[in-house]
């Protein structure tokens, strides 16, 4: 049990995947993205026209999916669902949505913790998520919660947006987001709760390198 073991949970547009990035490269560490495994295992479902409300179907296809990670220099992974480029695709609202309703199946999360914890290599992973300080991994010792207000979330969420060129209306962006927290906060299995010892980390009112920043000095107290 010598592999050292970063977690970063929170709710989405906190900015999690940014800052786990980095953190991950300043430590050169391997990185778990778990929210990419739900979204693949959405499209799956779409491209195995399976019912996202049959949890029975869902699960065959959680403890076989077939989900790679390409390391890219400089970029963002490529995520590759059976050999098929899908980066982009995972990453719209739609499939965001259906990820959020096969995550609240207890049976599909647990076809997938395996899978999860086969991340934790040496020299070191950062786990990024909703669940990975509490049930992932619950003996990782540094852990994190990331947080930002829902306004503040559904504002980075509506620039990314018009970045891509995407036409965006914010109250509507705020409602999803909100949705999005009450059912992934209020599910019956690992719930967004901030695991036990965590530190808190509000970026309503940070930058990015300032939360990164929070987080390396916890972790070199802790590590
Ligand atoms: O983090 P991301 O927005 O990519 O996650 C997509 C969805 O997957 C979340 O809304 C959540 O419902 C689910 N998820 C989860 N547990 C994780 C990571 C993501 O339930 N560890």
């Amino acid at each position: 049990e010598s592999i050292p073991l970063i977690t970063i949970d929170g709710p989405s547009g906190a900015g999690k995947g940014t800052v786990s990035r980095i953190v991950a490269e300043q430590l050169g560490w391997n990185l778990l993205d778990s929210g990419a495994i739900y979204r693949v295992l959405a499209v799956a479902t779409q491209h195995h026209d399976i019912d996202v409300e049959h949890e029975e179907a869902i699960i065959p296809l959680a403890s076989h999916l077939d989900v790679e990670f390409k390391i890219v220099e400089n970029a963002e992974p490529r995520v590759m669902l059976e050999g098929e480029d899908v980066t982009d695709i995972i990453r719209t609202e739609e499939v965001g949505a259906v990820a959020s309703k096969v995550a609240a199946f207890p049976r599909v999360r647990e076809a997938l913790l395996r899978r999860q914890r086969a991340f934790k290599e040496a020299p070191g992973l950062l786990a990024d998520g909703r669940d990975m300080g509490t049930i992932v991994f619950p003996d990782a010792k540094v852990k994190v919660f990331l947080t930002a207000s829902a306004e503040e979330r559904a504002n980075r969420r509506m620039i990314q947006l018009q970045q891509k060129g995407v036409d965006v209306n914010i109250g509507r962006l705020l409602d999803d987001i909100r949705q999005r927290d009450e059912r992934d906060q209020n599910r019956k299995v690992a719930p967004l709760v901030p695991a036990e010892g965590a530190l808190i980390v509000d970026s309503t009112e940070l930058t990015i390198e300032q939360v990164v920043e929070k987080i390396l000095l916890f972790a070199n107290d802790k590590l």
